[in-house]
Parts: structure tokens; C-alpha cells; sequence
């Protein structure tokens, strides 16, 4: 599958606001955003004109880029978020945040998005006793992701841990350490969620 290879601090930048993509970086003063926070590029510091279209576009690229979704994989996501009985932009954010790599961040195995990713693709997790090896896996309430005994000694996934208190386990998941393990409490809510997105910019975007 197609995935961005080029330099990630580049999309915080972009978006003028921190992503959280490279991981433990990202909570110290190397951060990109906290030394140059203008956008990149020649024209970066220059006057930026905003439309009705560029404000919607950049609320989806945030979005996306915060899931680490390629454009096809997102619009995806959208098509069946817009299926939905209700809020439209309530089951986007949903749905995303559902996702067994996103679930595995938050859990802290990961240090990323992206690392959480490459875990759940090697096999490192279980999903209620079951091997689960696809990223956008939609977890439910009372799912139980576990790290598989033969991987818990991993150096990612124990400095992944160990660096999880700053940031925080969300409401809806709950984390037992020494097991290496993690449940869904309940699905999570707009608030919990808690991301600096104007989720209905993106419905009114595909909406055009
Ligand atoms: Fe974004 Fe992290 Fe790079 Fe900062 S260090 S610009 S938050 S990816």
C-alpha cells in the first residue's frame, strides 16, 4: 500500500499545529513546530490567503495526516462514516479513533501512529486472544488488545510504555501495565477525542 516517505515534522508545519508523528520527539524542544512554526517552504513566511476551500482542505489534511491515511484510504473512512445514521463528522473522528493502530498508540505500545502500525502488521498483537495484523481494525466496546507474550520484551514497545504517562491514557481505554494489556471500556466521544480539527469543515469539503 502506498504510504508518504517524505520528512513528517514537513506536515506539522504545514498544518500549523503539532501532529505527533515522530513520537518521543515530539515532547521535546527538537520538535520542528516549537523552532519554526511557519510553514514550509520559500513562500512559508509569507502572507497566506485563506478561502472557504483552503480552510475545509486544511482541516482534512490534518485530519488525515494525524491517521497516517492516504487520501484514498480516508475518503474510504468518509464513505462509510456518511453511510451512517447522525452526525456525519461524530462517526469520522469515531471511526478513525476506533482504529487498532490509533487504539494501540493510545494504549501506549506504541510511540507513534506509525509505530503502533508496524506493530499490529508484524503481529505483535492480539485482539481478544485472536492474532490481529490489520491496522484499521475497528475495535468495540469490551475488546481486549493484548501484546503478544513472545514480543513483550521488545525495546520499542517498552520504551513506548514507559513514555505513555506524559500523554495519558483517554476515558474509553483502560491499560493494565504488567499484563500487557488493554480494554475498551466504551467507544469513544467527541471530547475524548479531543482533536485540534474542525471535523464539519471536512464533511462540508467532500459535501462540495
Ligand atoms: Fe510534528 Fe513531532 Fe515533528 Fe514536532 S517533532 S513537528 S510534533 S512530528
Amino acid at each position: 500500500m502506498a504510504k508518504y516517505r517524505g520528512p513528517v515534522c514537513r506536515l506539522c508545519r504545514r498544518e500549523g499545529v503539532k501532529l505527533f508523528l515522530k513520537g518521543s520527539r515530539c515532547m521535546t524542544e527538537k520538535c520542528a513546530i516549537e523552532r519554526r512554526s511557519y510553514p514550509p517552504g520559500q513562500h512559508g513566511q509569507g502572507r497566506q490567503r485563506v478561502s472557504e476551500y483552503s480552510a475545509q482542505l486544511r482541516e482534512k489534511q490534518k485530519l488525515r495526516r494525524i491517521y497516517g491515511l492516504m487520501e484514498r484510504q480516508f475518503r474510504g473512512v468518509f464513505g462509510k462514516a456518511e453511510r451512517k445514521a447522525g452526525i456525519t463528522g461524530d462517526h469520522l473522528l469515531r471511526m478513525l479513533e476506533c482504529r487498532l493502530d490509533n487504539v494501540v498508540y493510545r494504549l501506549g505500545f506504541g510511540s507513534s501512529r506509525k509505530e503502533a502500525r508496524q506493530l499490529v502488521n508484524h503481529g505483535h498483537l492480539l485482539v481478544n486472544g485472536k492474532k490481529t495484523d490489520v491496522p484499521g481494525y475497528l475495535v468495540k466496546a469490551g475488546d481486549v488488545i493484548e501484546v503478544r507474550q513472545r514480543s513483550r520484551g521488545l525495546v520499542p514497545i517498552q520504551s513506548a510504555l514507559e513514555a505513555v504517562d506524559g500523554r495519558g491514557i483517554p476515558g474509553w481505554l483502560e491499560l493494565d501495565r504488567a499484563a500487557f494489556k488493554g480494554t475498551v471500556r466504551g467507544l469513544p466521544t467527541k471530547e475524548e477525542i479531543a482533536l485540534p480539527v474542525n471535523e464539519q469543515l471536512v464533511v462540508e469539503l467532500y459535501s462540495r
